[in-house]
């Protein structure tokens, strides 16, 4: 028989349609690989196992649905998605015990598809980090070598994913959160357009940075997964009216020996510059041949604000996320702080003990920037030059079709390496949040093994707004040729 857990979804999908797989078979399968592996990589922080089975059981009763695109298909979700029937804890002891009332918008469209959602994937507390190191509850680990981080803060979602537990995890990018750890587990993760996937129902981190995407194990999955979650929503008012593609109907539309004929891939000098790593330039490097083998032609191109772009990043996630925290305040929701004698203490105390070290350095960090008299030196300045990026990247897209780019400078480090100096986690996301900043779409696809670590290293291809068609398309093709990642061996 066929190790389920090792089909894509699309394969998966397609044997749930035709009844060779059952859906309550694949829960079963998926329940069965958590079981053996989550010892090892602590990727999940909540395992609704009878509750998916009951799901299934019910999904096989009434039988595949063909208008449901993800009929019976296992997936997990980063814990800063509300779901209405398993805690969701953003990664924080402050939301302890607390289980919404409702599902976030994307975790609906996942249910309606057909999908059984699983569990929750770990991450940093309120998706702040790069590692999952700063989440409350555990360290997840890398499933290619245990002693590494699996990326952050969606690093539950890769490694869950990775690891052949689920086909596909949502996880959530305000600065690289998808991209980062598709990158280090080797996966294939989007981030959407601003707009373009509804925010309603996740825990905000940076409101105007945050978007929700999928991570799986190939491009075509990625494509169906976000076909679900992408549309408009009336609860969200940054959702985009317009509709979404049928992501994974448009892949074949570049075929054939050059199927990149036409496409100018820009790259951008100050992304290959000091700072990446040889083994992850060697591996880009081989990704661009590959693309020009395919027909794309190369053109320079030049981004000269990013190194402004990890300063202002942190400058306006860190006042978002000061504003965004306020709500949690022993009061409305989750934990609250035992034996208070009035409400200031009640405040002060559940914050203090509800919040991690690198939640509370940002709550003041960003509360600073804001405050009277730093906010035009810092917050405005930053909101200012956040413009002048948008408007590089917009000019730099008139030169070419898409970018090119590494997705960190680096493949993912020994678990703790950085827990004296945060600095250094902020600094290795300079390819990644500068298209935050810029509201634009990012695919992160795995592109080979890094020479000296043997770990995953990802490229990135990134596009105007809205245009995740074309981006899936090129990633697609761009994947049918670069050398396949083996599984990792857990
Ligand atoms: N590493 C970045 C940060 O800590 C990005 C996190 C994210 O995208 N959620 O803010």
């Amino acid at each position: 028989m066929t190790d389920i857990c090792s089909l894509s979804l699309t394969a998966l999908s397609r044997a749930l349609q035709d009844r060779e797989i059952s859906a309550e078979e694949a829960v079963q399968a998926c329940l069965g690989r958590i079981e053996t592996t989550e010892p090892a990589i602590a990727a999940l922080l909540h395992v609704g196992g009878e509750a998916a089975l009951e799901q299934a059981r019910q999904l096989d009763a009434a039988g595949p649905d063909p208008a449901k695109p993800l009929w019976g298909v296992p997936v997990t979700v980063k814990d800063a998605l509300c779901t209405k029937d398993m805690p969701t804890t953003a990664g924080s002891r402050i939301l302890e015990g607390f289980t919404p009332f409702y599902d976030a918008f994307a975790v609906k469209r996942l249910r309606d598809a057909g999908a059984i959602i699983l569990g929750k994937a770990n991450l940093d507390e309120f998706a702040m980090g790069s590692g999952t190191e700063n989440s409350a509850y555990q360290k997840t680990r890398n499933p290619w070598d245990t002693s590494k981080v699996p990326g952050g803060s969606s690093g539950g979602s890769a490694a869950s994913v990775a690891a052949g537990q689920c086909f596909a995890s949502l996880g959530t990018d305000t600065g690289g959160s998808i991209r980062q750890p598709a990158s280090f587990c080797g996966c294939v993760g989007l981030k959407p357009t601003y707009g373009r996937v509804s925010r309603y129902g996740l825990i905000a981190y940076g409101s105007s940075l945050d978007q929700i995407g999928p991570l799986t194990r190939s491009v075509e999955d990625c494509a169906r997964v976000l076909s679900v979650i992408a549309g408009h929503d009336p609860r969200d008012n940054t959702s985009d009216p317009r509709p979404a593609d049928a992501y994974h109907t448009s892949l074949d539309s570049l075929s054939g020996d050059a199927p990149l004929q036409g496409l100018r891939l820009g790259l951008p000098a100050e992304f290959f510059a000091e700072g990446l790593s040889s083994e992850v330039r060697e591996v880009c490097d081989a990704a661009i041949t590959t693309a020009r083998s395919l027909g794309a032609e190369v053109v320079d191109i030049s981004l000269p604000h990013t190194n402004a772009a990890i300063a202002t990043y942190y400058i306006i996630a860190m006042a978002e996320a000061s504003s965004n925290l306020a709500r949690f305040d022993g009061v409305r929701y989750g934990r609250r702080a035992p034996d208070v004698k009035n409400l200031e203490d009640l405040y002060v105390l559940s914050r203090t003990q509800g919040f991690g070290q690198e939640v509370r350095r940002r709550i003041m960090l960003g509360a600073y920037v804001l405050s009277s008299g730093y906010y035009d030196a810092y917050y405005r300045k930053a909101a200012q030059v956040r413009r002048l990026i948008r408007d590089e990247y917009l000019q730099a897209l008139d030169q070419c079709d898409l970018i090119f780019a590494p997705v960190s400078p680096v493949t993912a480090w020994p678990l703790g390496s950085h827990d004296q100096d945060p600095l250094q986690a902020y600094l290795k996301d300079a390819y990644t949040l500068s298209l935050n900043l810029a509201g634009l779409p990012g695919l992160s696809l795995p592109a080979g093994l890094g020479a000296e670590s043997q770990m995953p290293v990802g490229i990135q291809l990134i596009g105007p707004s809205f245009a995740e068609a074309q981006l899936l398309a090129v990633g697609h093709a761009l994947e049918e040729a670069l050398p396949s990642l083996p599984q990792p061996r857990l």
